[in-house]
């Protein structure tokens, strides 16, 4: 099949084997039914940086359905396909999954096979299954989570029954944490009243609730915006204006790096070229130190933050973002604003955990999705504890 990444770079490409995950479901007998849209090479937050198409929100056509995997929160949300598949690098998964009103799961980093997938930040991708419940996302799930000799990162788990059964004991046992940088004033009231509700439910089945603390939070869009582009920069690197795509732009170059020029400004949108030169600056010689450098270390900072309050709670609950869904367009101007919408999902990403996003029971017509952050390799206590939410919730 055509494998584009909503990207003019890939436009005549077609994919020459299947991915790993692909593989694992045509085992499993999965059916087939299409591809969907999404942000060019995974980079945004709205699906509007597709080169083309633009997808509406199922809920509310004016409005986007997140992204970078709209298409597929789309599609799942309006009844087009059970289930689909996104990759998750920031919060692709779980903020479309959110605004479109369907559950998403990003698994730990390293439980599910990257081969195949066409890369955008190798140390933060990793594939997972957007469904209408937690039940189907944990079938799923089982069904990804297998090792593969081709991806280095992919680690043999043995995901048992308790992905599809759990126990309420185990359940009602769990402490929840509730981190305070999560829960601030930038976050709409809608979101808050949800949350709020979720908590008040989750503790009727005898959960506990402590408030904790992780204290490098701020940090996490800035040092995303460095370590990621860096790997961008590298992984694009391949389509070079040469391979891939058409050289139709580039047929009246008058020397090979006008050729080059010419392909790749055509071939790459607007929020791809930006984040291919920050990519490129903070990793050439001379600002690698002071910027790559120390990202790494702060992501180090973030990620001991989930691994001290681990020793205190089983499981993180925040908002998913900190808004609905926004209209078409209100967004596209402001990049920092649109990048500021991942600011709950992008930590977890730094940190390699687990985390889905659960549709909370609102009034209003515009979904609100909870987010349950679980330990490495507990993807069992999220979707527990959503299967039992789901049950309580009906
Ligand atoms: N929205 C984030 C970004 O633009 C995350 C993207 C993703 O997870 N693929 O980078």
């Amino acid at each position: 099949l055509p494998a584009t990444a909503a990207s003019k770079i890939l436009e005549n490409y077609t994919a020459s084997y299947d991915a790993a995950v692909i593989v694992e479901l045509k085992k499993a007998g999965a059916v087939f039914l299409g591809k969907t849209n999404l942000d060019e090479l995974a980079m945004g937050s709205s699906t509007e940086n597709s080169a083309f198409k633009i997808t509406k929100n199922p809920h509310d056509l004016e409005r986007v359905p997140g992204g970078s995997s709209g298409g597929s929160a789309a599609a799942v949300a309006d009844n087009m396909a059970l289930a689909a598949l996104g990759t998750d690098t920031g919060g692709s998964i779980r903020q479309p999954a959110s605004l479109c009103g369907v559950v998403g799961l990003k698994p730990t980093y390293g439980a599910v096979s990257r081969h195949g997938a066409i890369a955008m930040a190798s140390s933060l991708d990793q594939i997972g299954p957007i469904t209408k419940t937690v039940e189907d996302a944990a079938i799923l799930f089982k069904a990804l989570a297998a090792k593969d000799r081709h991806d280095a990162t992919n680690v043999r788990v043995n995901y048992g029954d308790e992905l599809l059964n759990p126990k309420l004991e185990d359940i009602k046992n769990m402490t929840i944490g509730l981190p305070n940088e999560y829960f601030i004033d930038g976050v709409s009231p809608e979101v808050r009243k949800a949350m709020d509700e979720v908590i008040a439910s989750l503790k009727t089945l005898g959960i506990k609730f402590k408030e904790i603390s992780l204290p490098h939070t701020k940090y996490a869009i800035s040092c995303y915006y460095i370590i990621m582009p860096a790997e961008v920069s590298s992984n694009l690197a391949r389509y070079d204006g040469i391979r891939y795509g058409t050289r139709e732009h580039g047929k009246n170059a008058k020397n090979l790096i006008d050729l080059y020029k010419l392909n790749k400004s055509h071939g790459f949108g607007s929020e791809v070229q930006r984040r291919l030169i920050l990519g490129t600056f903070v990793l050439s010689s001379g600002y690698y130190d002071a910027y790559y450098a120390q990202a790494q270390k702060v992501r180090r900072l973030m990620r001991e933050d989930f691994d001290k309050a681990f020793k205190e709670v089983d499981v993180i609950l925040t908002p998913v973002s900190p808004t609905p869904a926004f209209k078409i367009g209100e967004k596209t101007s402001d990049p920092l604003s649109m990048y500021l919408s991942d600011i709950f999902t992008i930590p977890v990403n730094m940190a390699g955990v687990p985390a889905i996003s659960i549709p909370a029971k609102v009034e209003g017509k515009l979904p609100i999705g909870f987010q349950l952050i679980g330990k490495h390799w507990r993807e069992a206590d999220i979707l527990g504890i959503g299967q039992y939410y789901e049950k309580i919730n009906k």
